[in-house]
């Protein structure tokens, strides 16, 4: 399947909900500052106020900045109000589409151009989607105006009100989807597999990973890209087809 717009993205989605893979615009995501000794600078209430009332919520009239490593007392009650780099990007929903709705905080990855990545042979990488932390968003103008993609490796949790009617930027055609989702499940290392209630990514030999592990019994199956997964011949609606190497 060829990695440009048309095969990855609805033509005219719907905004009324949203789905896992959507990209949403301008989510403010916090980043955390680089590792080091002491790398936060705090920042501290001018008198009357203390610490304990700003982290109550009360608004002091003056916030001073303590470099962290300046302040013994730093943390000592276990939170602090800190000076942070926030950035509003477009982002990508990795949050399932079913607990979309029941979750107060959802996680979404923000979306780079690729253009940022200076290393060709990492652009390269990213251009056929094997970086494992990346997933490829080509250019759809004037909805994504540049190839693009979502840094997984940067997966962040923000309150839902963020997902916002009016907010979709582009969603992911359904074997797309279930591309994003075997990339999640192969960045967090867990096995994966696809059930009758998925569409087949990829055309190929696929073998019943449910087949394997009840019965030590290997059943192979053809699947052919962009059609429902088949039920299992031995097992039926129980498949969890897994695609075999190349
Ligand atoms: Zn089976």
């Amino acid at each position: 399947m060829p990695i440009d717009a048309a095969s990855w993205y609805e033509q005219d989605p719907h905004g009324e909900s949203f789905y896992q893979g959507d990209v949403v615009r301008d989510v403010p995501v916090v980043l955390m500052p680089p590792a080091g000794d002491a790398p936060w600078t705090l920042l501290r209430p001018s008198p009357p106020h203390t610490v304990e009332q700003v982290l109550a919520g009360q608004t002091p009239r003056t916030l001073k900045p303590h470099p962290e490593s300046s302040r013994p007392d730093a943390w000592r009650l276990g939170a602090e109000i800190v000076l942070a780099k926030g950035i509003k990007a477009p982002a990508m929903v990795v949050t399932q589409t079913c607990d979309l709705d029941s979750r107060n905080w959802i996680q979404l990855a923000p979306v780079f151009p690729a253009s940022k990545i200076e290393d060709p042979r990492k652009r390269a990488s990213l251009g056929v989607n094997e970086i494992g932390y990346m997933f490829i968003l080509p250019a759809d103008p004037p909805r994504l105006a540049e190839d693009s993609y979502a840094d997984l490796s940067m997966i962040t949790a923000v309150h839902k009100s963020y997902l916002r009617r009016g907010g979709l930027v582009v969603r992911l055609k359904s074997p797309i989807r279930a591309l994003y989702q075997r990339h999640l499940a192969n960045l967090h290392g867990r096995p994966f597999s696809f059930n009758v209630h998925d569409i087949v990514p990829e055309t190929g030999p696929y073998g019943c990973h449910n087949c394997y592990l009840r019965h030590g019994r290997i059943t192979r199956a053809e699947l052919v890209e962009g059609q429902p997964c088949t039920a299992c011949p031995s097992c039926g609606e129980e498949a969890l087809w897994i695609m075999f190497g190349e």
